[in-house]
């Protein structure tokens, strides 16, 4: 039921930084979302901070000082 009210702060979707390279998430970063499909992410999407990353046989962890603990 969205009518196209205002919607200026709501829940952005989209995390500020890009997981792979840690640059501003706005922008191209095709490069990463391609690289992003083989390799785990190496930033927190929410800081920028440099994650402790593990692969795991289900994939991997990626463990943020602030953010906690992501799977994928
Ligand atoms: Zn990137
Ligand atoms: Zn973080």
């Amino acid at each position: 039921m969205d009518r196209g009210s205002t919607r200026a702060q709501g829940a952005a979707p989209v995390p500020p930084y890009c997981d792979h390279c840690g640059e501003p998430a706005a922008g191209g970063h095709a490069a990463c979302a391609t690289a992003r499909e083989l390799e785990p992410p190496r930033f927190c999407p929410d800081c920028r901070r440099r994650m402790k990353v593990q692969v795991v046989p289900t994939g991997w962890t990626a463990t943020c000082v602030e953010h906690g603990t992501r799977h994928g």
